[in-house]
C-alpha cells in the first residue's frame, strides 16, 4: 500500500497542480526538487524491504492475497530466553511449515526483539509476525499473558473487522507438541471451537464432555471444575472476525492460576456455542508437554559461549 501511495505521491503532484494553479507541473517542481522526491521514494522503498515488520498491514496483505482462499490460521507464540529456546522453537517450525495458510505471530517476552528468534523466523520460510514485550517482574502465574495480549492487538490493528480474511486464531506455546491434524480441525472455527489436551490438570488428558446433541455440556477436568471455561490454552481456537468484533476481550492478569483462559473467552462465547472438534473430543491431537532444562554439569568453561545452541 504505501508502496503505491509512494509513486502516486509523486505522479499527482504533476497533474493536480497544473488545475488549481494553470502553471506546468515542471515550473513548479524543479529538477533539483524532482530528484529530491525521486531520491525520498527510493528511501522509502528500501526502508520498507529492510523493517518490513514496522509496516505489519502492508506485508501481511502481500502474504495473504496471494497464497490463499482457505482461512488462515494466526499461531500466537509467547517464548522467552533460555537454553532449550532455539530448539523448541525449531521443533515448531517442522510442523507449522506443513500447514497451508498459517501466519505465525511470535511474541518474545523481551525488551527488545532478539537475533536469534530473528533468524530462524527468517529461515522458517513461514508466514510470521515478529513482536517483543517484556513480562513484569512478577507475573510468574501468568507466564505468556502480555505476549498473547500483544498478538491480540497486532491482530486488531492489522484488521479492521469488515475486510479480514476468513482466519481462526490459536494460542501455541513453545513447548507443546502439535500435530498436523489439530490445525485442519480449528481452521474452520465459526466462534470458538475446543478439543482435549493431554498431561495437564494432573490428568492424562483434559476434555469437554460433549452430549448427545453434540453441544459442550461441561468439563472433563480435576482441577478448578467450576470455571466457566475449564480448559487448557492449547484446547481452544477462535475466529478471527470475533477477535475482531470484541475488541477489549483480553487475557486478564489479575486473575489466579488456571482463570487465564476463561477470562478470554468469557467475554467472546457461551458454552453453548462451543464448537467440539476431534471427533467431538475424543481424539488428542495437542500434549502439553514440558521440556526438561539440560543437565550442564560437566560444562564450566567447557564449551564455546560464541557457539548458539
Ligand atoms: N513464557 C514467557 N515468559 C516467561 C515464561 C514463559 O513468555 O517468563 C512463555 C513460554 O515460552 C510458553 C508460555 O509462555 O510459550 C507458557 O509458559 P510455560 O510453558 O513455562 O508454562 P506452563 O506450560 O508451565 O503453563
Ligand atoms: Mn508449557
Amino acid at each position: 500500500m504505501t508502496m503505491v501511495m509512494a509513486t502516486i505521491d509523486v505522479a499527482s503532484l504533476h497533474t493536480a497542480i497544473p488545475h488549481t494553479g494553470g502553471i506546468k507541473a515542471s515550473k513548479v517542481l524543479s529538477m533539483k526538487g524532482r530528484t529530491l522526491l525521486l531520491l525520498l521514494s527510493i528511501w522509502i522503498l528500501l526502508y520498507i524491504a529492510r523493517y518490513p515488520e514496522k509496516f505489519p498491514a502492508l506485508k501481511f496483505r502481500s502474504v495473504v492475497s496471494e497464497t490463499t482462499t482457505i482461512p488462515i490460521i494466526f499461531v500466537i507464540t509467547p517464548t522467552y530466553a533460555r537454553l532449550v529456546q532455539k530448539a523448541e522453537l525449531t521443533r515448531l517450525t517442522l510442523a507449522f511449515r506443513q500447514v497451508p495458510a498459517l501466519h505465525w505471530i511470535v511474541v518474545e517476552d523481551a525488551l527488545q526483539k532478539t537475533q536469534v528468534v530473528r533468524n530462524l523466523l527468517q529461515r522458517s520460510g513461514i508466514p510470521y509476525t515478529h513482536l517483543s514485550i517484556q513480562s513484569l517482574k512478577d507475573v510468574r502465574k501468568a507466564r505468556g499473558t502480555l505476549q498473547r495480549n500483544l498478538g491480540l492487538s497486532w491482530l486488531r490493528e492489522t484488521f479492521y473487522p469488515e475486510d479480514a480474511p476468513e482466519g481462526v486464531v490459536y494460542f501455541a506455546d513453545d513447548d507443546n507438541t502439535y500435530s498436523l491434524e489439530i490445525f485442519e480441525e480449528m481452521r474452520y472455527t465459526k466462534k470458538v471451537s475446543v478439543w482435549p489436551v493431554a498431561f495437564v490438570g494432573g490428568l492424562r488428558y483434559e476434555s469437554v464432555k460433549v452430549n448427545m446433541e453434540g453441544k459442550v455440556a461441561g468439563w472433563f477436568v480435576k482441577i478448578f471444575p467450576s470455571r466457566s471455561f475449564a480448559i487448557d490454552m492449547a484446547g481452544f481456537a477462535i475466529n478471527l472476525k470475533l477477535i475482531l468484533e470484541k475488541r477489549t476481550a483480553i487475557f486478564r492478569l489479575d486473575v489466579a492460576a488456571g482463570y487465564q483462559e476463561p477470562s478470554l473467552l468469557q467475554d467472546l462465547v457461551t458454552m453453548e456455542e462451543l464448537e467440539p472438534k476431534a471427533d467431538n473430543c475424543t481424539k488428542i491431537l495437542v500434549w502439553h508437554t514440558k521440556t526438561q532444562t539440560p543437565n550442564l554439569r560437566n560444562d564450566k568453561n567447557f564449551t564455546d559461549p560464541n557457539v548458539e545452541v
